[in-house]
């Protein structure tokens, strides 16, 4: 199949894109099945296969035409194949241990903007990068998230204590506040009902989903 990337020089526009390879047919995005292609690699050439491939195409002579989301693609893929850790899976972990791209580069030794690159995708990280990483995110594994167990009595205790807090503090408050109170406490233990629920039900497991929580109340 022959590919082209001159249509997307002149930026986004509606499709179809009339084909400038044939001058006949129509250009609009496809599903290719089970596309492969050759991708460099730290200097080595790979066959990358992509079960599901979105990309315009010529209903004419079948020309594809690459853009930057069809790298994207393709870069996924190949970090799948080669399981290089994907953009998204060093932000979740950076943003698990409450850590930035500073403080990773710091730990594993390289450049802020490497990592920032590997974050945008831009770049595609070495083998012994990603295994420096992943070490690092291994050895700074999050407690709350290792002992899902102690963080659920940990959150079912929470839940209860601030039920026992409003079951104290509703009469002994008067006036003006006695009647916001009054007004709130309906909403509040219906929270709270739900908040231990879920972690009874193994759908929470730790402070930071509570705080998380009422972060988003506030
Ligand atoms: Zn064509």
């Amino acid at each position: 199949m022959k590919t082209s990337t001159e249509h997307v020089k002149c930026g986004p526009k509606p499709f179809p894109w009339p084909c400038l390879s044939c001058g006949q047919g129509e250009i609009s995005p496809v599903t290719v099945h089970n596309y492969e292609t050759e991708v460099t690699y730290n200097g080595k050439l790979y066959t990358v296969k992509l079960p599901e491939f979105r990309v315009p195409q010529c209903d004419s002579c079948s020309e594809l035409v690459f853009g930057n989301d069809a790298g994207e693609q393709i870069n996924v893929a190949l970090r799948q194949q080669l399981e290089l850790l994907q953009p998204e899976e060093i932000e979740q972990n950076l943003c698990d241990r409450s850590m930035s791209q500073k403080d990773l580069a710091a730990a594993i030794g390289v450049a802020e903007a490497t990592v920032s690159r590997w974050k945008t995708g831009t770049v595609i990280q070495s083998k012994a990068s990603d295994l420096a990483m992943r070490e690092y995110f291994k050895r700074t594994q999050p407690q709350v998230e290792a002992s899902a167990d102690a963080a659920k009595k940990v959150g079912q205790l929470v839940a209860v204590c601030l039920s026992d807090v409003l079951d104290s503090w509703v009469p002994a408050s008067s006036g003006a506040c006695a009647d916001w109170l009054c007004a709130q406490q309906n909403e509040w233990r219906e929270l709270l009902g739900g908040l231990a629920d879920q972690y009874a039900a193994g759908e929470r497991h730790g402070l930071k989903d509570l705080v998380r929580m009422l972060n988003q109340r506030s």
